[in-house]
């Protein structure tokens, strides 16, 4: 049986155009915008497929989905853990990633120091921020920010390399637009040890407003690689 990801192929230009428009529209010239994969629940050949037409970057949600499949990924993309991580599961993963975008207290950033000095690497992480001040969501409070990056940039194996946020559903620009002020912010300040080079913001249903307030990095999931069965 021939199976066919025709469809990847269609959504990823899809996509790729749209991001190309709202660059064009809302940003300079030379901005760069990084499209993600987000791969939770989608089979590895699924995967593979969206890297082979022109996906560079995976994000991860579950340590567990991302043990078990690890294995069938075409190596040439980059990995980042984007999901809630307990502590205890950090050893499993730091190896791999690239980024760690999911960091939102002391305790987990204790861990992943602890960790990468273990393997000998200086792990890149972004901080990621509660916007809508939801409960049910991880991430810092705005309010607490700016007290976690002074704790976590002690850290020698850690580099804070931007933030992060997941914004309420409903697509309310309010919160996008917040989190870019935030963002530049904390840019203006200059902290030591820490840069705002990466804002990781928009998924399928926001991506183009997203980027119109600033983010560079969109996560995307459901509008590459359809409906999820199950979360
Ligand atoms: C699932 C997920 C996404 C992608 O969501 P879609 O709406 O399917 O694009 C992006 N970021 C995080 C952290 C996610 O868990």
């Amino acid at each position: 049986m021939k199976t066919s990801f025709d469809y990847i192929t269609e959504n990823y230009k899809r996509i790729f155009d749209a991001v190309g428009e709202a660059k064009a529209k809302y940003r300079s010239p030379d901005d760069r915008v990084d499209i993600m994969a987000v791969t939770k629940t989608v089979a590895p050949e699924a995967v593979n497929h969206a890297i082979s037409c022109g996906i560079k970057l995976l994000g991860e949600n579950r340590v567990q989905e991302y043990e078990s499949k690890k294995g069938f990924y075409d190596s040439s993309a980059k990995v980042h853990f984007i999901g809630n991580l307990q502590t205890n599961k950090v050893k499993y993963i730091i190896e791999d990633m690239e980024l760690i975008q999911s960091v939102d207290s002391l305790k987990l950033a204790a861990e992943i120091d602890r960790q990468a000095k273990r393997f000998n690497k200086i792990q890149d992480i972004l901080i990621e921020v509660n916007i809508g001040g939801e409960a049910s969501k991880g991430g810092i409070e705005p309010e607490r920010l700016e007290e976690l990056l002074y704790d976590v940039s002690q850290y020698e194996n850690i580099s804070v390399k931007g933030l992060m946020t997941i914004p309420p559903p409903g697509g309310d620009e309010k919160f996008l637009c917040r989190m870019q002020q935030i963002y530049l912010d904390i840019s203006s300040k200059k902290m030591d040890n820490i840069s705002m080079d990466i804002l990781s913001m928009g998924m399928s249903g926001d991506y183009a407003k997203a980027i119109r307030y600033g983010s560079n990095l969109v996560r995307i999931g459901t509008a590459l690689f359809g409906a999820r069965v199950y979360n």
